[in-house]
């Protein structure tokens, strides 16, 4: 499987076209924003887009999904279908976060824990990891050691919970009990900002490294 990450939005968020270097078929990871942005991320790989996947229902992770999908005719993956309220409230949060006005649509396929996920002959494992937002995924690829973990873990830094259903203890939950025993050679693309370790931030994190208890 191979990466390349493309921030998006005011927000920088990252957005990630992981391909199959066999098939070259590929999805777009968080399509915030930007379509033109990561349209020519493609062509420049020379990968084909055919799929949607997305972690969590925020707005700098979505807005780019209805027009993406219609546009091309790729299905939807995700999120969990517990941030269903986030995606039907699009309209409130183009308000609340300053964003123009996004389209709606509605995920193909909820994902729950322990579903899989097929791009090319590479496979995704999806783990609900609940905190930042009630249906927050993160897309796992054991075969490379990568994990793209949206809103939940940053480096030094983990996901907001003050927003409606966000909740601090699942946040470190779903980190210390689903991500951390991935492995600490488990390199993770988080939702914004530099990549990291789950080693590294077992070390270093001030809110969720070992010797904080
Ligand atoms: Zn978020
Ligand atoms: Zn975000």
């Amino acid at each position: 499987m191979k990466y390349r990450v493309i921030p998006v939005t005011p927000f920088q968020q990252n957005a990630t076209l992981l391909w199959c270097d066999e098939t070259r078929e590929a999805a777009i990871v968080d399509p915030g924003g930007d379509l033109q942005k990561i349209l020519s991320a493609a062509e420049a790989e020379g990968v084909n887009l055919t799929q949607i996947l997305l972690t969590h229902g925020h707005i700098d992770h979505v807005g780019g999904t209805a027009e993406l999908a219609e546009s091309l005719k790729l299905p939807i993956q995700g999120p969990h279908q517990d941030d269903q309220f986030w995606i039907d409230g699009l309209d409130q949060q183009s308000r609340m976060f300053g964003f123009a006005s996004v389209k709606r649509f509605s995920p193909s396929r909820w994902l729950q824990d322990g579903d899989q996920v097929q791009v090319g002959l590479e496979t995704l494992d999806v783990l609900h990891c609940p905190g930042h937002t009630p249906g927050h995924v993160v897309f796992y690829h054991a075969a490379s050691g990568l994990a793209q973990v949206g809103d939940v873990l940053f480096h030094g830094s983990i996901g907001r919970t003050d927003f409606p259903k966000g909740n601090h203890a699942d946040l470190i939950h779903s980190i210390r009990h689903k991500l951390f025993p991935l492995g600490d050679e488990v390199r993770f693309i988080p939702g914004h900002g530099p990549m990291s370790s789950f080693g590294d931030e077992r070390q270093h994190n001030p809110f969720v490294s070992d010797h904080r208890g």
